[in-house]
C-alpha cells in the first residue's frame, strides 16, 4: 500500500458529531475527519499515533452507550463517507462493503442481488455496518440468524499506529490460526477502526406470517417460544416481547391500535417465515391455537394483510418516539436466562417505582437472545447513576449481562465488573495495551 496523504478535516465542527442517541455530551472535538478509504484512515491514525492524539471513532451515532461521543480536543474519525457496496458475489452470497454503509443500504443491496441480509434493527436507516460490527449488534431476527458476528466472514481494520490489518476472508471456514476478525467484533473501537467487511448473505426467506399474542408473564412467553421453536412448519424470525405499559405508550405515540384486547400484562410480536397452506391457514396459527388451548397464552391474533402486519410492527418500532417523549432516559439492554426474567423484572420494577415514582418504566426485549430492555425516564441528570445502580444491582447473581447489545461505552463502564470477572477485564486491558500502546483509540471507553 502506498502512503496516502492525510485527509482534510471538515472546515468547522458540526454539532451533530458531538453526541449520539444516548444523549451524553462530553465536549467539542478539535477536528472532524471523514475519510473516503482505508488509506486515508491509515494516514490519519499514523499521524494521530505519532502525536499521541486521542481519536473518537464514529459510525452512525445511534449507539446508546455514549461510545462514539467525543471529549474536548478529540479528533473525530467519522466513517460516513466510506459507504460503498464494493462487490456482491451472487453465486455464493457474499458482500464486500465499506464500514460506513448504513445497515439499510446493505439490506437493500442484498435484496437487489436476490439475497437477504438478516441483521435488522430499528436504527437501520442511520446505523452503519461498521458500527453494527463494533457493537456486535443484535436486533429483531437474532432468534433465527444470530447477531452481527454470525453474518461476518471477514474484517479489515486499521490499528492505532496506522497498520492495515486485513482479515477480509470470504470463506465460511478458515482454521489457519486464531480468527482475528473476532477481535474487532464487539470491540467498540478499542482495538482498531473497522474499515471494510465481507458479509455472509442468506437466501430470501418465505413470506412472513405476523401474529400478536398476550400472556401473564415473560415466563409464560418463554414457554410459548419453546413451543414455537419445536412446532413443525413454524420458522421463527422474530419474537419481540413488550410490557402492557410499553404497548399503551406505543399505541398513544404511533396512533396504532393494539390488535388484541388492551390491558394485558405482556404482549409478544411473532413472525414466522412460512408459506401459507392452501386453506389460508399457517403452522403458526395452529401452534397459537394449541398454546391457547394449553392456557400458555391469554389471547392471540394473526395479521390477515400486509397492512395489519405493518401496523403491528409500528407498535414495536415506536421506540424513537418513546425516547423523545421520555427524555432524558436511561436505557438498559440487559441479558438474562429465561428462568430469571420474571424475578428480575419484578424486582427492578418495584425498586424503580419506589425510588423514581414520577418516571415511566417500560420493559421489552428480544426474548430469543435473552435480551431484556428497560427504557426509563424522564430522569434528572444527577439521578442517572442512582437509576443505573438500582437496576444493575438486581442483575447480580442471576447469570446475566449488563449489555446484551448496546455495548459498554462510557455509560456502563462503572458497572462492567457486575458482568465480567477481574481476569476477563485484565485480559481486555492486555489486548488494548498490545494493539494500542498509547491508548489513542476511543480512550476511556469500556475499561480505563
Ligand atoms: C431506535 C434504536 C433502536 C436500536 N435497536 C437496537 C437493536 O435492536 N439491537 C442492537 O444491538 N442495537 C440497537 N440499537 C443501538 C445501536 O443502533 C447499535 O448499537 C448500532 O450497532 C450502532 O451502530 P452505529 O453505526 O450507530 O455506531 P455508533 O453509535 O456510531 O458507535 C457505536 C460504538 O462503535 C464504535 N464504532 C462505530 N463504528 C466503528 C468502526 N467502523 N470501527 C470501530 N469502531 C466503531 C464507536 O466508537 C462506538 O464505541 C438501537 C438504537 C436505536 C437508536
Amino acid at each position: 500500500m502506498t502512503d496516502a496523504a492525510l485527509p482534510q478535516p471538515d472546515p468547522t465542527v458540526d454539532p451533530r458529531f458531538c453526541a449520539d442517541w444516548s444523549g451524553l455530551t462530553r465536549g467539542t472535538p478539535s477536528a472532524v475527519y471523514r475519510p473516503r478509504n482505508t488509506e486515508e484512515v491509515s494516514a490519519l491514525l499514523r499521524d494521530c499515533h505519532a502525536r499521541g492524539q486521542a481519536v473518537t471513532i464514529q459510525g452512525g451515532l445511534t449507539g446508546l452507550a455514549g461510545g462514539a461521543v467525543p471529549a474536548d480536543g478529540d479528533v473525530v474519525l467519522n466513517l460516513e463517507r466510506m459507504s460503498a457496496i464494493e462487490a456482491i458475489d451472487t453465486l455464493e452470497g457474499v458482500m464486500t462493503v465499506q464500514a460506513g454503509a448504513t445497515l439499510a443500504a446493505v439490506q437493500a443491496a442484498a435484496a437487489e442481488a436476490g439475497w437477504f441480509f438478516p441483521v435488522d434493527l430499528g436504527a437501520r436507516g442511520s446505523c452503519q455496518i461498521g458500527g453494527n460490527a463494533a457493537t456486535n449488534a443484535g436486533g429483531e431476527r437474532v432468534v433465527r440468524y444470530g447477531t452481527l458476528r454470525d453474518s461476518v466472514l471477514g474484517v479489515e481494520a486499521v490499528l492505532a499506529d496506522g497498520t492495515v490489518l486485513s482479515s477480509l476472508t470470504r470463506l465460511v471456514k478458515n482454521s489457519a490460526g486464531l480468527d482475528l476478525r473476532f477481535l474487532f467484533i464487539g470491540s467498540e473501537g478499542m482495538l482498531g477502526v473497522i474499515t471494510r467487511l465481507t458479509l455472509k448473505l442468506q437466501p430470501t426467506p418465505a413470506p412472513a406470517v405476523t401474529a400478536f399474542a398476550a400472556a401473564t408473564s415473560p415466563t409464560a412467553l418463554a414457554g410459548l417460544l419453546r413451543e414455537l421453536k419445536r412446532a413443525p412448519g413454524v420458522n421463527l424470525t422474530a419474537f419481540e416481547f413488550m410490557s402492557g405499559a410499553f404497548i399503551d405508550m406505543a399505541a398513544q405515540l404511533s396512533g396504532e391500535t393494539c390488535p388484541i384486547a388492551p390491558g394485558q400484562p405482556w404482549y409478544v410480536l411473532i413472525e414466522s417465515a412460512e408459506h401459507p397452506r392452501a386453506d389460508g391457514g399457517s403452522a403458526l396459527q395452529d401452534a397459537l391455537e394449541h398454546a391457547l388451548g394449553e392456557e400458555t397464552i391469554l389471547d392471540a391474533t394473526l395479521a390477515t394483510s400486509l397492512t395489519q402486519a405493518e401496523a403491528i410492527w409500528r407498535l414495536r418500532q415506536s421506540i424513537p418516539e418513546m425516547l423523545t417523549h421520555l427524555k432524558p432516559t436511561v436505557n438498559f439492554d440487559c441479558g438474562l436466562p429465561w428462568v430469571e426474567m420474571d424475578g428480575f423484572i419484578a424486582r427492578a420494577d418495584a425498586v424503580m417505582r419506589e425510588r423514581f415514582p414520577a418516571a415511566t418504566h417500560l420493559f421489552f426485549g428480544h426474548m430469543g437472545d435473552n435480551n431484556i430492555h428497560l427504557m426509563t425516564g424522564p430522569h434528572r441528570p444527577e439521578d442517572m447513576l442512582a437509576v443505573e445502580t438500582c437496576v444493575y444491582d438486581e442483575l447480580r447473581g442471576r447469570q446475566g449481562t449488563i449489555s446484551a447489545e448496546h455495548g459498554i461505552g462510557f455509560i456502563k463502564k462503572p458497572f462492567l465488573a457486575h458482568t465480567r470477572s477481574q481476569a476477563e477485564i485484565d485480559t481486555l486491558r492486555t489486548l488494548k495495551t498490545a494493539l494500542d500502546p498509547k491508548g489513542i483509540l476511543n480512550p476511556g471507553r469500556v475499561i480505563d
